[in-house]
């Protein structure tokens, strides 16, 4: 009889196979860790970015990559998914009791890779070709997978396979212009209306926005990509009482890995014009339009460790992060504005900040390549009245991921005050480097690092940021 000692099943594999990714690769490895230190040594304002746990991460990097599963639980086209078909399972379980659904009136699939093909699901699910939507335009804070177009060109493929209408910003108030929205939905007839954002500071009315899609009969999407988070701690307003369809990422204020989850009303029953009731379950039309309509074999390793981030959105601490990320974004707001910054609405209800750099005589371009020089990440981003969205004058900051590595509001403080460091460098810095934001790039590529104030923040900003833990590396 054979032994099956470890030596023995060992000696199957070649050694390549056993070793760590440090010994077979170090090229690669090092390169992670170069990554690491970045991250370590850096302020990171992205607000659709975040740091997922060590236990996120291990069933990330896990086995559950290994196989194939396409289908759905008890219908797979694979054999050997006993175990997966659980994970499955849970993974949905878990998706709606994080956000304290009912599995009579919601239902979820967790396998869409990303948020904006899963946007792409939704579309092909329940619209035809052609058919209309309505969405935020994404110079006033909508995104991409919403259906941007320019006046020459048809940038996101949503535009391209079916025709998209935007709704924009009041340009007084700075806030969604709903009485706008329903002047377009009553002209345009929508089939769906998104309700959405990825730089809105603002909270959504989704009851508004429901009467609206009831008066033309359209789908309501409510896709809360960035919020997802605060409303699971219920910290912001839900959309589950107002959508037909909820999209979220799961990387962002959820804390998990790249991914996404679309829920989906089931079994409600409506009454028709003559009293009679109606069942318009989306379960089968999404559920079809993401596999076997728009995917293959789903990301094991991914819903897996969607799973655990979900569990994890059930703890205390979870909900105390989500309120601080609140606080901390509403000091950044109030900081920002002690220091004479103009903000887009002129504050904030969410995780996230939106500046008008225009008031100072600088663009957000130039300020977003000068905080990269000392290590703090935002983003360029278009406000209101913007022409150009390569030279916009905004810039988007948020709490999300300094939250998780327990940053508090005083020191959100000392990084507006390293922010405001960074534009009074970009506004002496710009006459010197030439017109054009290229020529600003490359003056910093060249003079940045001897530069006496650039030198003197970055060390500022690596010593402030190294005292705070990373999620997952620590
Ligand atoms: C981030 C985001 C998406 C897209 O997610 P990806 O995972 O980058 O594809 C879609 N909608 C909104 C509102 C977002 O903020």
């Amino acid at each position: 009889m054979q032994l099956y000692t470890s030596v023995y099943r060992f000696s199957r594999l070649v050694p390549r196979q056993r070793l760590t990714l440090n010994q077979a690769d170090p090229t690669i490895f090092g390169l992670i860790q170069e990554e690491i230190k970045r991250q370590r040594e850096s302020i990171n304002l992205i607000p659709s970015e975040n740091h997922s746990s060590k236990a996120v991460l291990e069933a990330l990097g896990s086995v559950m990559s290994t196989k194939y599963a396409e289908g759905y639980p008890g219908a797979r086209y694979y054999g050997g998914t006993q175990v997966y078909d659980k994970v499955e399972l849970l993974c949905q379980q878990r998706a709606l009791n994080a956000f304290n659904l009912n599995s009579n009136e919601w239902g979820v699939n967790v396998q869409m890779l990303s948020g904006a093909p899963a946007n792409f699901a939704i579309y092909t699910g329940l619209l035809a070709p052609k058919d209309r939507i309505l969405s935020l335009d994404l110079p006033h804070g909508g995104h991409l997978s919403h259906g941007y177009q320019t006046e020459t060109k048809k940038v996101s493929a949503v535009s391209s396979y079916f025709e998209v209408m935007p709704y924009r910003l009041n340009e007084e108030t700075e806030l969604i212009d709903y009485e706008q929205m329903e002047v377009l939905a009553k002209a345009f007839r929508p089939k769906l209306i998104v309700a959405g954002a990825s730089a809105y500071a603002r909270i959504i009315d989704f009851q508004a926005i429901r009467k609206i899609c009831d008066s033309v009969k359209a789908y309501l999407l409510a896709d809360i990509s960035h919020t997802a988070g605060m409303m699971a701690a219920e910290q912001l307003p839900s959309p589950f009482p107002y959508a037909d369809v909820v999209m979220t990422t799961t990387h962002k204020s959820m804390r998990g890995p790249r991914g996404s989850l679309i829920f989906y009303r089931v079994g409600q029953k409506e009454v028709d014009k003559n009293g009679k009731p109606i069942n318009y379950d989306l379960k089968s039309k999404i559920d079809q339009a993401v596999f076997p309509g728009l995917q293959g074999g789903p990301h094991f390793h991914t819903i897996t460790s969607i799973a655990v981030a979900l569990e994890e959105a059930k703890t205390p601490e979870f909900k105390s992060y989500q309120m601080s990320v609140l606080l901390n974004s509403k000091k950044l707001a109030d900081e920002l504005l002690k220091r004479n910054f103009s903000l887009v609405s002129g504050g904030t209800d969410n995780h996230l900040v939106l500046v008008n750099l225009k008031p100072k005589s600088i663009d957000g371009a130039r300020v977003e390549s000068i905080l990269q020089a000392v290590n703090i990440s935002v983003n360029k981003n278009t406000v209101p009245k913007d022409k150009s969205a390569l030279v916009p004058n905004g810039l988007r900051m948020g709490s999300v991921p300094m939250t998780s590595r327990g940053v508090n509001q005083d020191e959100f403080a000392q990084i507006a005050d390293f922010i405001d460091r960074g534009v009074a460098i970009a506004q002496k810095v710009k006459g010197e480097a030439g017109p054009k934001v290229q020529d600003f790039k490359d003056w910093l590529a060249k003079n940045g690092d001897q530069h006496p104030d650039i030198q003197k923040l970055k060390k500022d900003v690596v010593s402030f940021s190294s005292q705070f833990p990373v999620p997952g590396l620590d």
